[in-house]
């Protein structure tokens, strides 16, 4: 798993107000933005299972001027934490087929991002600290 990829999960999870951290086995688990299945990273940010990072407003909306409520709220920055999260993977290929696919310039679309950016910074705190920096 390339090193970005584990540094944009771990600002998920340390960000994640839902994510506990267990020393005892190096693991943090927390759980899906969309459907709260149980998920798992390991110390290094390696996803166990089926963990995968989410970008919640998707990456190609940023600069377009239909989404720019949303890019807004996340610093028009597609890897701010705010918009990183945990997502099992088929939650998250089937988000793929659906509102990515459409565009913000649909009004549907544009909703179900806005709900699930809601949810996620619902569960936004400030990150916490692990020893591995950022
Ligand atoms: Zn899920």
């Amino acid at each position: 798993m390339r090193a970005a990829l584990r540094r944009r999960l771990l600002q998920a999870v340390r960000t994640d107000a839902l994510a506990s951290f267990a020393p005892a086995d190096g693991v943090w688990r927390t759980r899906c933005l969309h459907c709260r299945r149980a998920l798992a990273l390991r110390e290094d940010g390696t996803a166990i299972g089926s963990a995968s990072l989410e970008h919640v407003v998707p990456s190609a909306w940023f600069g377009r001027r239909a989404a720019a409520a949303l890019t807004a709220q996340v610093g028009e920055d597609a890897d701010d934490p705010r918009n990183l999260a945990l997502a099992c993977a088929p939650c998250n290929h089937g988000k793929g087929a659906s509102h990515d696919a459409r565009g913000p310039g649909d009004a549907r679309a544009r909703d179900v991002v806005a709900a699930l950016l809601d949810a996620r910074l619902a569960r936004w705190r400030e990150p916490l600290g692990d020893g591995m920096g950022d």
